[in-house]
């Protein structure tokens, strides 16, 4: 299966959308999902779907697939159709349509479930680990910056430096002595 660079091309879905003439209120899956969407248009259209949607996105790694209402006559059958493709969507990664399963990419600290392949999710992995680290850098390098505002300000108010070094040095990590 075609791999695509870009993790969040909405264009797949908007043309699965022109494609089926759905009037979607609004949402977003990414690409490797669109065969599964296929799928399920065309047998919701022959059940006699209005091609109304309210909304379309990834829940947990599970399609979520909001139609207002079911065709009359096959409420039952249009429902249960929907929760094959939910099903079918746990088992499909987002990104290729390759074999999938739920995950968290990233680790439990940083990552939200989504269903991928392994070798998209070792990508995905990769990349939240490597911006949860970027976003680390960023906070410590902010929190140098306060802090070094904070010794600036205090060199020239004995006031500001008594409150600093009563209540904030004291809480500082790993704040090099002077
Ligand atoms: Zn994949």
């Amino acid at each position: 299966m075609r791999r695509s660079g870009t993790t969040w091309d909405a264009e797949p879905f908007a043309a699965w959308a022109r494609r089926w003439e759905i009037v979607l209120g609004d949402g977003y899956v990414r690409p490797g999902w669109i065969p599964l969407l296929d799928r399920l248009a065309r047998d919701l259209v022959a059940l006699g779907w209005d091609r109304q949607v309210a909304q379309i996105k990834q829940k947990v790694g599970r399609l979520c697939f909001y139609a207002p209402r079911a065709p009359g006559p096959a409420g039952e059958a249009f429902w249960g159709r929907i929760e094959v493709a939910a099903r079918e969507s746990r088992r499909t990664c987002e990104l290729c349509s390759d074999p999938g399963r739920p995950g968290r990419p990233g680790g439990d600290e940083h990552g939200w479930i989504q269903t991928l392949c392994p070798p998209c999710f070792e990508m995905a992995d990769a990349s939240e680990r490597a911006r949860a680290a970027e976003l680390e850098r960023e906070l410590a390098e902010d929190e140098a910056r306060l802090q070094a505002e904070e010794d600036e300000l205090a060199k020239s108010d004995p006031e500001y430096r008594a409150y600093l070094e009563e209540f904030v040095y004291p809480h500082r990590l790993g704040r090099r002595s002077k």
